[in-house]
């Protein structure tokens, strides 16, 4: 998708600061970060929601919470606990449509989200 903000963090078109990267998944550091560890973790292939998440791609969504856990736990953060966050469309608070998972942790979150 040549318009999609991610696609180019993906292709390396827009600079970031990746901290894990294998054939179907980046993770990378959120630009505005909400929390002392926010990284977003995002598949390769262009999914611009949630609502288009197909049966082929249970795999990859699997695997994307695998990363996520992995990273928790290099971070430090698995312990103490951290929050995994996926907003969906414009009331859910969602700005780029290529899915995406928020890792936040490091300080004590609240709930709920505003
Ligand atoms: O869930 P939502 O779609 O709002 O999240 C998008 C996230 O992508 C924001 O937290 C924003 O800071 C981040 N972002 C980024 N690098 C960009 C553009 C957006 O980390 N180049």
């Amino acid at each position: 998708m040549e318009d999609c903000i991610f696609c180019k963090v993906v292709s390396g078109e827009i600079e970031s600061n990746i901290i894990y990267e294998d054939d179907k998944v980046v993770a990378f550091e959120d630009i505005n970060p909400q929390a002392p560890v926010h990284y977003l973790v995002i598949p390769k292939k262009h999914i611009p929601t949630l609502l288009e998440i197909k049966d082929e791609d249970q795999k990859l969504i699997g695997h994307i919470y695998s990363v996520i856990s992995k990273l928790a736990k290099k971070e430090g953060i698995a312990e103490d606990g951290f929050r995994v966050v996926s907003n969906c469309n414009e009331a859910g608070g969602q700005t780029v449509y290529h899915i995406h998972y928020h890792l936040l942790g490091g300080r004590n979150l609240q709930w709920p989200p505003g």
